[in-house]
């Protein structure tokens, strides 16, 4: 039987909002509430679902949320003026933009007008400067939910070979980054790679972020390699990972489920930057 360790994102992200819950009751009674608004446009199923799960987070650990809703035909100015506002409130500690937008808004323009200091979901320029150069600043939040996850199964990461596929700004780079700045040698695939097998073969930790459904094949992993799936890929056969999750735990030393790995990770990570920023903004 193997011996494989799966790595619980639910139990992580469980224990993590249990001391941001902590916190926030600390603050609160200091007269200090966290608040959270995102802001959605346009009525994308699959963003209105994600939003819900983020409304619910916060409300779990004493977070105030509040959503705003704004037609799919507002323009990219009303827009910027919503986020503008945001900005100057004081009580608006998080400001998120559910992504996708619109195709006739310019989702960099709007990702650039967010305060850096406000920015929970870590993409302003400013935000991804700061990891590069010295892992500061609030960072993208799926990435940063693998490190919490590697950090609390105690994963040593210095020395290790990293191999990521995937080079998105949310998942792949930030990642690349992460992972360097805890002095794993890092490696980033993507589709021009010549020979993917021969990176991913030789990593101890190897992250998949690929958008394709059991794309990482057992054939393709080092034994006694710790596997992160952040895939979320809906198929007929329902949800899986970008990871062939059966034949792969076979050989994996550690591996994160579809669902319940990565996923739970990100949402808390979203509260802990929320944390993050009130205390870092309002002392
Ligand atoms: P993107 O589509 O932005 O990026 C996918 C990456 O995979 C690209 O860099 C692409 O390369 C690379 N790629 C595609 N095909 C191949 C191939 N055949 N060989 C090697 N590399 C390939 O996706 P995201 O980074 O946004 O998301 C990745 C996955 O993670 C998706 O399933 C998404 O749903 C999921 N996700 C899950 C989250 C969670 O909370 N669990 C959060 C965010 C995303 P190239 O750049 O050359 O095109």
């Amino acid at each position: 039987m193997s011996q494989t360790k799966i790595l619980d994102g639910r139990k992580v992200a469980k224990e993590l909002e249990a001391e941001i819950g902590q916190v926030v009751e600390n603050l609160t009674k200091q007269g200090i509430t966290p608040g959270l608004t995102v802001i959605l446009v346009g009525d994308n199923p699959a963003s209105e679902i994600y939003v819900s799960y983020k409304e619910k987070a916060c409300k779990r650990v004493g977070i105030n949320s509040n959503l705003i809703k704004l037609p799919a035909e507002i323009n990219e100015e009303e827009l910027l003026g919503e986020v503008e506002r945001l900005n100057q409130d004081d009580s608006v500690d998080g400001i998120l933009v559910q992504l996708p937008l619109p195709e006739h808004i310019d989702e960099e323009k709007v990702i650039n007008t967010i305060r850096a200091d406000k920015d929970v979901d870590g993409f302003h320029p400013i935000n991804i400067g700061k990891l590069m150069i010295n892992g500061s600043g609030l960072h993208s939040c799926t990435p940063r939910g693998i490190m919490e996850i590697l950090h609390r199964y105690e994963i040593e990461v210095e020395g290790k070979n990293a191999v990521i596929i995937g080079r998105s700004n949310i998942v792949g780079k930030p990642m690349a980054q992460m992972l360097l700045q805890e002095n794993a040698t890092v490696t980033i695939c993507h589709s021009r790679t010549k020979d993917l097998k021969e990176h991913t073969l030789k990593a101890d930790i190897l992250v998949a972020a690929v958008g394709r459904a059991e794309f990482v094949t057992a054939d393709m992993v080092k034994k006694g390699a710790v596997i992160i799936d952040v895939g979320i890929n809906r198929t007929e056969n329902g949800l899986l990972g970008d990871v062939e999750f059966k034949g792969v735990k076979e050989k994996a030393a550690a591996i994160t489920p579809v669902p319940g790995g990565v996923g739970p990770m990100t949402i808390a990570t979203l509260l802990k930057n929320t944390l993050k920023a009130c205390q870092e903004r309002r002392g």
